[in-house]
C-alpha cells in the first residue's frame, strides 16, 4: 500500500468541506514504519495536515484501516514515541483479531468439507486406483504424483496445491465470502475504513454493532484439548479444574488470545499443566515424596524434557558445612571452602533461605514433564497420578 492509496484523510476533509472548501483533495501522508506479528501486518501513515495516525493492519484475509486523532495518541516520550489509544488496542486484540481467527476457521472447515466432497465424488470415482486414508489424504502419495489431469482438475476446484492459494476458487457460504465488517467498532474520535473490491469503504458504527463475536477459537480449543485430556486420563477418580493465568507467558487470565494453564488437584497431587510453545508443560506436585521411577521411564522412552525435585529444606552455611563433610563425597578443602564461601555470598549469615535438594533417587516431590500432544499428555497424566503413588 501506498500513500496514494490511501482514502482522503476524514478529519482533514470534514474540516475543509466545513470551511466551504469543497476542492479538497490532498493526500499529505508520511509513512512513519510497520511491522509483521506472526497473524497480521500493521503500517503506520501519519497526515500531514491535522497530525492524524493512520494505522492500516492486514490479516486473515482482511484489510482495515484506523484514522486515529493526534489528541487521543499519548504524549510523545523522550524518544519520540507515542502510543495508541488503550481503547483502539483492547479493540484490536480482543475484537478484530478474534473475529479474524473466528473466520478463518470456518473458511478451513469449509475448505476441508469440499475438500473430502471432491475426493469423495470426483477423485474416488475417476481414479479409483487412488487410495485415501480416513483423514481424506492421499494414501499412496501426493499432489506431484498425481496424474497431470488429476492434478489439473484439483487446481480447478481448490485454484493451486500450495495451501496458502487454496479455496481461491472454492465456492463460499455467502455469510464468508465477503471480507469481514470490522464487528464493533469504538465510539469514539477515531475513523475505521475497511477494503473492499472497489477500495476504502468507511466503516459504520451502528452497523458494525450488528455483528456479534463468538469465543475466540484458541481459547476454545485449548479449553476442549484440555477437558478432553482429562476426561480420558482421570476417568475413575474424581478431581478438580481451575483455570489459572498462563504461565510461560506470564500474561493474566482473560488476556485476549492468550490460552489459560490449569491447576488440577487430585487425590495427592496438585497438577499445573498449559501449553508452552509446541509442548504441554506438566509439574506435578505432591504432598510427599513418590516414587517416579515409573513416569522417569516413560519421559526416557519418549525422549522429552524431564525434572525431578526433592522436599525444601532450609540450609545455613553451618549445616551445608555439616552435610558436606559428613557425606561420603571426597571434596578437597579448596571446594569445600569455595561451596561455602558461594553459598554464603548468595544466602547471608543469619537468614537461612529455602533450598532445593539435588537429588538422583528414584523418589521426588516435584515432577516436570513435556509431551508433545494429546496422547502422551493423557498417558503422562495418568502415571502422574497413578502410579506414582
Ligand atoms: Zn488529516
Amino acid at each position: 500500500m501506498t500513500a496514494d492509496q490511501l482514502p482522503l484523510c476524514p478529519f482533514c476533509q470534514t474540516a475543509s468541506e466545513a470551511s466551504g472548501d469543497r476542492s479538497y483533495q490532498s493526500k499529505n501522508y508520511s509513512y512513519s514504519g510497520g511491522n509483521f506479528a506472526r497473524s497480521f501486518s500493521q503500517q503506520d501513515w501519519k497526515c500531514g495536515d491535522c497530525g492524524a495516525t493512520v494505522v492500516q493492519i492486514g490479516g486473515h484475509g482482511n484489510q482495515i484501516l484506523t484514522f486515529i486523532p493526534n489528541d487521543l495518541m499519548s504524549l510523545p516520550d523522550q524518544h519520540g514515541g507515542q502510543d495508541y489509544p488503550k481503547e483502539w488496542l483492547d479493540w484490536v486484540d480482543g475484537v478484530f483479531l478474534v473475529a479474524g481467527r473466528t473466520r478463518d476457521e470456518k473458511l478451513e472447515a469449509h475448505r476441508v468439507l469440499e475438500w473430502r466432497k471432491w475426493v469423495d465424488e470426483v477423485a474416488r470415482v475417476k481414479w479409483p486406483e487412488f487410495r485415501w486414508d480416513e483423514n481424506y489424504n492421499a494414501a499412496d502419495g501426493g499432489y506431484h504424483s498425481w496424474p497431470r489431469i488429476m492434478q489439473a482438475e484439483h487446481d480447478h476446484i481448490f485454484g493451486h496445491f500450495y495451501p496458502s492459494l487454496a479455496g481461491n476458487m472454492i465456492p463460499l457460504p455467502i455469510e464468508l465470502a465477503r471480507p469481514l465488517y470490522p464487528p464493533r467498532i469504538p465510539n469514539s474520535g477515531m475513523k475505521f475504513f475497511r477494503h473492499t473490491r472497489v477500495g476504502w469503504e468507511p466503516v459504520d458504527y451502528d452497523y458494525s454493532w450488528i455483528f456479534g463475536i463468538e469465543e475466540d477459537p484458541i481459547i476454545r480449543r485449548n479449553r476442549e484439548f484440555f477437558e478432553s485430556v482429562f476426561s480420558e486420563a482421570f476417568t475413575s477418580r474424581d478431581y478438580k479444574v481451575v483455570e489459572i493465568p498462563n504461565q510461560y507467558e506470564n500474561q493474566p487470565l482473560g488476556t485476549p488470545g492468550v490460552q489459560p494453564w490449569y491447576w488440577v488437584t487430585t487425590g495427592w497431587a496438585t497438577l499445573e499443566i498449559g501449553w508452552r510453545k509446541r509442548v504441554v508443560h506438566i509439574r506435578a506436585t505432591y504432598d510427599h515424596e513418590v516414587d517416579v521411577s515409573h513416569i522417569r521411564s516413560l519421559a526416557q522412552r519418549d525422549k522429552v524434557t524431564f525434572e525431578t525435585l526433592g522436599p525444601e529444606q532450609l540450609y545455613t552455611t553451618e549445616q551445608l558445612e555439616a552435610e558436606i563433610r559428613s557425606g561420603s563425597n571426597q571434596f578437597s578443602e579448596g571446594t569445600v571452602q569455595f561451596m561455602l564461601d558461594a553459598h554464603r555470598e548468595r544466602f547471608p549469615e543469619g537468614e537461612p533461605r529455602r533450598e532445593r535438594s539435588h537429588r538422583n533417587s528414584t523418589m521426588a516431590e516435584v515432577v516436570i514433564i513435556h509431551a508433545w500432544s494429546k496422547e502422551p499428555c493423557v498417558e503422562y497424566l495418568r502415571a502422574l497420578v497413578e502410579k506414582a503413588l
